[in-house]
C-alpha cells in the first residue's frame, strides 16, 4: 500500500514515526537533545527551529491528516493561531474574521492588533455573504471556524475557499472542533488549518499543544516567524501528543456516536429546553454538516427547561465534569456565561443566542446510558429544588 492513500486509522498509528534504528523498539524513541552537531548535516536541529527529530515526524502525521503538504507543531493552540496571522499580516493589512470565534482568538485580535495597526472586522452572521460584505481593498486573510463555539453554527466551508480564491485571499480555519478525522478544510479550498492540539489530539485533557497544516511555502512563511517568536513544544510533550494521535480517528469517532445518541435523547427530554448539535434534523446547518463533515461532532450544547438553574444541574452532576476546556475522553460541561463568555453582558450574550442557563457539554467515552443517568438525576435534582423556591 502507497503510503499516500493509507486508511485513518494507518496514518494514525504508523505515519511519522521515528524509527528506533538503535533498538528497534516498537514506538518512536524521544530525542531530548536541545544541541545537535551542525558539520556535515542535511539539517541543523534546534528545538527552537521546529525540526528536532519528534517535532518533524509527528508534522507528518498531521499533515496527512489534513491533506496537506507540510505541517508545524506548536506549544499551544494560540502560538499556532497568533504565529499564522501574524506571518501573514502586516501594518495596514486588513483581516475579516467570523463573529464567534474561540475567545482566546478573539482577545488576540482586539488586545493586540491595534498596536501593529492591523484592521478587523468581525461579520454579522455567519453566510458567506456576511464575509463577503466585509472585504476591503486591503483584505488580505478570511478566518472561519466552524462548527462554532459554544452554538455549534457551521459555516460553509467550500463558499468560503472559493470566495477567498475569487479575491486573492487567504484562507484560514480553525478546526479544532471537528478534527481532520470529521472534517479536511483543504479538499473544500481551505489554504491553512489550525488545530488546538490541546484538545482532541491530545484527547486526554493533560496535553497543551498547537499544530498548523497547510502548502509548504505557506510553512516556510509561518516557520520564518515562528523560529522568532519561539513557542515550540518540548519534545517530550510532542511523544505524548504522538502517543495520542494514535487513538485519535477511533477517539472521536466513538464520541460523535455518543453526542448523536445524547442529543437525540435530551431532545425528547421535557427538562431540557433547546438543544444545539449540527446532527439533529432540526438544527439550521443540518444539511450543511452533511455536506462537509463526516458525521456532526462530539461537541453539543443545551438550554434547561424554563426554571432551572444550571449552576445547581452543573453542581448535582456526579460523573461528568464540570471543567473548562473540552474534547477529553471524559465527559464535561461548561457555562459559557460564566466562563468564554463571561465577559459579555447578559443583553450582548442574549443578541449572540447565549442563554445564561446554556450548557455546552463536550461528550466523551463513557457508556450513553451512564452519561444519561448522570443528566437525569442531576435534572431531577435541580427540578425538585426549582419546585421548593
Ligand atoms: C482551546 C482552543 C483554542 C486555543 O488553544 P490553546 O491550546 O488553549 O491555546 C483555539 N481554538 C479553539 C476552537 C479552541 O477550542
Amino acid at each position: 500500500m502507497s503510503k499516500n492513500n493509507r486508511g485513518e486509522n494507518t496514518i494514525c498509528t504508523h505515519t511519522g514515526e521515528v524509527k528506533d534504528t538503535a533498538f528497534k523498539g516498537a514506538v518512536s524513541p524521544i530525542y531530548m537533545a536541545s544541541s545537535y552537531e551542525f558539520m556535515d548535516v542535511d539539517i541543523k536541529r534546534y528545538p527552537r527551529y521546529f525540526n528536532t527529530p519528534n517535532q518533524d515526524y509527528l508534522a507528518k502525521k498531521i499533515a496527512a491528516l489534513e491533506h496537506a503538504e507540510s505541517a508545524m507543531i506548536f506549544s499551544s493552540g494560540m502560538a499556532a493561531v497568533s504565529t499564522t496571522l501574524l506571518a501573514f499580516l502586516s501594518a495596514g493589512d486588513h483581516i475579516v474574521f467570523q463573529n464567534d470565534i474561540y475567545g482566546g482568538t478573539r482577545n488576540l485580535v482586539e488586545e493586540q492588533f491595534k498596536r501593529y495597526n492591523i484592521a478587523y472586522t468581525f461579520t454579522e452572521g455567519l453566510h458567506v455573504d456576511d464575509f463577503r460584505n466585509c472585504i476591503q481593498p486591503n483584505t488580505k486573510l478570511i478566518y472561519i471556524e466552524t462548527p462554532s463555539n459554544p452554538l455549534l453554527k457551521l459555516v460553509d466551508i467550500e463558499a468560503i475557499g472559493n470566495l477567498c480564491k475569487a479575491n486573492g485571499l487567504l484562507s484560514v480555519i480553525d478546526n479544532t472542533f471537528a478534527t481532520p478525522i470529521i472534517q479536511k478544510p483543504i479538499d473544500y479550498g481551505i489554504d491553512i488549518v489550525i488545530h488546538s492540539a490541546t484538545k482532541y489530539f491530545g484527547g486526554h485533557s493533560d496535553i497543551s499543544a498547537g499544530a498548523v497544516a497547510t502548502k509548504k511555502e505557506h510553512i516556510d512563511t509561518i516557520w520564518n516567524l515562528a523560529k522568532n517568536l519561539g513557542g515550540n513544544l518540548s519534545d517530550f510533550m510532542v511523544w505524548m501528543l504522538e502517543r495520542s494521535m494514535k487513538t485519535l480517528a477511533i477517539r472521536v469517532k466513538a464520541q460523535q456516536k455518543n453526542a448523536k445518541k445524547i442529543a437525540k435523547r435530551l431532545n425528547k427530554n421535557e427538562a431540557i429546553g433547546c438543544v444545539y448539535y449540527p446532527g439533529l434534523k432540526s438544527h439550521p446547518d443540518y444539511k450543511l454538516a452533511k455536506k462537509q463533515m463526516k458525521g456532526f461532532g462530539a461537541m453539543l450544547s443545551f438550554d434547561l427547561a424554563d426554571g432551572l438553574d444550571a449552576e445547581q444541574f452543573l453542581k448535582s452532576l456526579q460523573l461528568i465534569k464540570p471543567s473548562m476546556s473540552l474534547a477529553g475522553v471524559e465527559s464535561t460541561m461548561i457555562l459559557p456565561a460564566m466562563t468564554s463568555h463571561a465577559l459579555l453582558t447578559p443583553e450582548d450574550r442574549a443578541a449572540q443566542g447565549i442563554k445564561d442557563g446554556l450548557i455546552r457539554f463536550s461528550v466523551g467515552l463513557e457508556e450513553v446510558d451512564d452519561l444519561m443517568d448522570d443528566i437525569e438525576q442531576a435534572l431531577s435534582t435541580v427540578s425538585k429544588l426549582s419546585l421548593v423556591k
